[in-house]
């Protein structure tokens, strides 16, 4: 089986979590606990925290376990609730990943008022018309920071800095799920945001654990109630068998991030090549705008994505046709017409995203794979236009 759908979830790390189970049966007891094994055990759970802090450039205190993030992204956009029920708006995308963009919907429905950015080719913020946008009339900026169907990079630095200047009180929020493999990650510590979310099943851990980044001062309310675990925010047991997983990941993927990287690099380069050798794809990516190097956007000029997909599917191949979140009616056009691609174009898409753990020869048997579907499926295509 080649797995070329790494940005729906990403297969653990074997090297990582072959220690898990030992750990497991070591580390059981319920964190809160006031005994020896339960302080033992919220231990690890600090060091984890630390470790994820010192990663993204943030102070342990503001990191907070959660379950993914779309618990995260809920908790942002609800969490703002008191604002918005003092007329404050919301300021977004439409090209949001499915949690952000439906908990909006909610919220809209609620009677709060959202505020959608205008965008140009390829998906990309309109800085130059931020000023339309942006006033004290917002509680909240909500951005993800790389999209999930395209790959497309966001230009944070600016957008951060011309939001500020608009509005210095505007609350900032990145979903930052798809940034680890972008060069935006190394830059999350110099940059003003306020609220970030990550998932841990994204980046090569367990599904069921996320990280949802509070700064220092910046208040929400929580989702939920009851007992007093991440300072009363995130109640509830914590996951920590998905904690101590993205520790052990963590670690690995420290030492071995840039080595990753030039190694997706390396199969997204041999991706592009490979296309550029097929009649009848294209690949959804605008010159001059910056993409994340494991999401492929890709599109035949007459063959629905759904329908490459399963011929993939039956070669043993694994791609998606868009966000596994999104609407299987719909899929790939919210995200993808927003983005300036036509409808045809827009059905007849497919995602390839990339994992350091696949191999050149995966990339060439997919491109062989499109190339004969291409020609086959293609013909018959061709003969009932
Ligand atoms: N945000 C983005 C950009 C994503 O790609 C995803 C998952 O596809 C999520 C949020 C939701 O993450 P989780 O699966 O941890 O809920």
């Amino acid at each position: 089986m080649i797995y070329l759908d790494n940005a729906a979830t990403t297969p653990p790390l074997k090297e990582a979590l072959l220690s898990l189970q030992e750990t497991l049966f070591d580390y059981y007891a319920n964190p809160s606990s006031l005994h020896k094994a339960g302080f033992r055990t919220a231990a690890l759970r600090e060091e984890v925290r630390q470790l994820a802090a010192g990663l993204i450039g943030v102070s342990p205190e503001e990191v907070i376990f959660n379950s993914g993030a779309t618990e995260g992204n809920n908790t942002v956009l609800r969490g703002i609730g008191p604002l918005l029920k003092r007329g404050k708006k919301i300021v977004l995308t439409t090209i949001g990943h499915a949690s952000v963009e439906n908990t909006a919907r909610a919220l809209e429905r609620q009677g709060a008022a959202l505020l959608r950015l205008p965008l140009k080719k390829g998906g990309i913020i309109n800085l130059e018309r931020l000023d339309e946008f942006i006033n004290p009339s917002c509680a909240l900026l909500s951005i993800t920071a790389v999209n999930n169907e395209t790959g497309l990079i966001q230009p944070l630095h600016d957008l951060i800095k011309r939001a500020r200047y608009l509005h210095p009180g505007i609350l900032i929020h990145v979903d930052a799920v798809q940034s680890f493999w972008s060069p935006l990650w190394e830059k999350w510590p110099g940059l003003d945001w306020d609220f970030m979310t990550l998932s841990a099943h994204k980046i090569h851990s367990l599904k069921g654990t996320g990280l949802l980044i509070l700064r220092k001062g910046r208040h929400l309310h929580p989702l939920l109630s009851g007992g007093k675990q991440e300072h009363s925010f995130r109640p509830g047991t914590e996951n920590l068998p998905g904690i101590i997983a993205l520790g052990l990941v963590l670690k690995l993927l420290r030492e071995r991030r840039a080595r990753f990287i030039e190694k997706i690099r390396l199969l997204e380069e041999a991706f592009i090549k490979g296309i550029s050798t097929l009649e009848g794809y294209a690949l959804n990516r605008e010159k001059g705008l910056p993409y994340s190097p494991h999401i492929l956007s890709l599109s035949h000029s007459f063959i629905p994505g759904a329908v490459l997909q399963n011929a993939l599917s039956e070669m043993d191949i694994c791609v998606s046709t868009g966000s596994a979140c999104s609407d299987s009616n719909k899929k790939n056009l919210r995200v993808l017409s927003a983005s300036g691609y036509g409808e045809k174009q827009a059905l007849n898409t497919i995602r390839v995203s990339l994992s350091p753990l696949n191999t050149k020869e995966e990339i060439a048997t997919i491109i062989s794979a499109l190339g004969h579907i291409s020609q086959t499926i293609g013909a018959l295509y061709r003969r009932v236009r």
